[in-house]
């Protein structure tokens, strides 16, 4: 038997602004068009992993309003093991997204409800689902580092593969990386932790430095911190993706060319296929192969969910 996906996670409604380019400074942009998503990292990266047929498990928080029904009910909609999503105090988290004609986004997220899912609370809901080995636990950073902490080591303690999305990458603490066992930054969080372990060591890392340089400093134990267990993937947006394993392997995944229409989610797209393909038992270089084609065809439909692919999609897509 495939084992689970378990992510622990944001999950916020997405209001969403289409623009025909993005407002400068104090610009007032008309003529926009409004939609409404379900999203939040947590929940997109579950939704992806579960839409491509793994079975999945959410770990969040949302507040008892329409908005929180409406996450839900978008998660449910997905197959999606909704046993441990709590209802706290608080508003359902919630982001602010302008997409441009190009696809191009600029984002602010109101964590709300996510900001409230507390480590024990974490803790509790782990427990309750019995990781073992042979789960793939995925955690992001849009909770608290201390909730992210915890269910790192909950995952770690049972056995379980565990994969941080260090996103956002502020104010990660590098002593989580003992935890895991692969880290899947985009290119830009790639850099901001490299140069807050520049801050703290007094070296500058050379932002033009190549990723799999950046990359292969986190896979070495350093006075920074512990290194990163068994890789770290990079996204590289339209180019795709690297993995720099510990054994120092690298593979390219070359992503294939598409006409992108909303690049909002393709980071959680690959995030949650990469979870599905190991937790399917796949290993890492073909899991990640597989991600960077699901990912590029999530960019083609609306919505950080609405363009995520099935299985047979998937499938149909990397054979063409
Ligand atoms: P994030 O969404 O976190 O910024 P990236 O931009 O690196 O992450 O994108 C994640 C993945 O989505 C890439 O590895 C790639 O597979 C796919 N992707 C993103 N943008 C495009 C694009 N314009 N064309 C094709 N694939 C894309």
């Amino acid at each position: 038997m495939t084992g689970r996906v378990i992510v622990v996670g944001s999950v916020n409604v997405d209001l969403v602004a289409r623009v025909d380019h993005l407002p400068a400074t104090g610009e007032t942009v008309g003529g926009a068009t409004f939609e409404r998503h379900p999203g939040g990292k947590g929940g997109n990266q579950a939704a992806a992993a579960a839409r491509l047929g793994a079975r999945v498990a959410f770990v969040g928080a949302i507040g008892a309003d329409p908005l929180g029904e409406e996450a839900r009910a978008a998660l449910a909609d997905e197959g999606i093991d909704l046993s441990a999503l709590a209802v706290v105090d608080g508003p359902t988290g919630v982001a602010l997204i302008l997409v441009d004609r190009a696809g191009e986004n600029v984002i602010a997220v109101a964590p709300g409800t996510n900001a409230g899912l507390t480590a024990g609370a974490v803790e509790r809901a782990l427990a309750a689902l019995a990781l073992g080995p042979g789960d793939v636990v995925v955690v992001g950073h849009e909770i608290a580092t201390a909730s992210t902490r915890a269910a790192l080591a909950a995952g770690t303690a049972a056995g379980a593969r565990t994969i941080l999305n260090p996103a956002p990458a502020d104010g990660i603490d590098r002593s989580l990386f003992r935890l895991v066992d692969i880290l899947v930054p985009n290119r830009v969080e790639l850099l901001q932790i490299a140069a807050a372990d520049g801050r703290r060591s007094g070296r500058s890392p050379d932002p033009a430095a190549a990723p799999e340089r950046l990359a292969s400093t986190l896979l070495v134990s350093a006075a920074d911190g512990p290194p990163i267990r068994e890789a770290v993937v990079v996204t590289l947006g339209a180019a795709g993706a690297i993995v720099v394993r510990a054994d120092h392997a690298l593979l390219e995944a070359a992503s294939p060319s598409v006409d992108a229409v909303d690049t909002v989610g393709a980071g959680d797209a690959f995030v949650g296929a990469l979870a599905a393909g190991l937790a399917d038992g796949n290993a890492i270089d073909g899991a990640v192969q597989r991600a960077v084609v699901a990912a590029a065809l999530s960019t083609l439909r609306p919505g950080a969910r609405g363009g995520l692919p099935t299985a047979a999609e998937l499938e149909a897509a990397v054979r063409a």
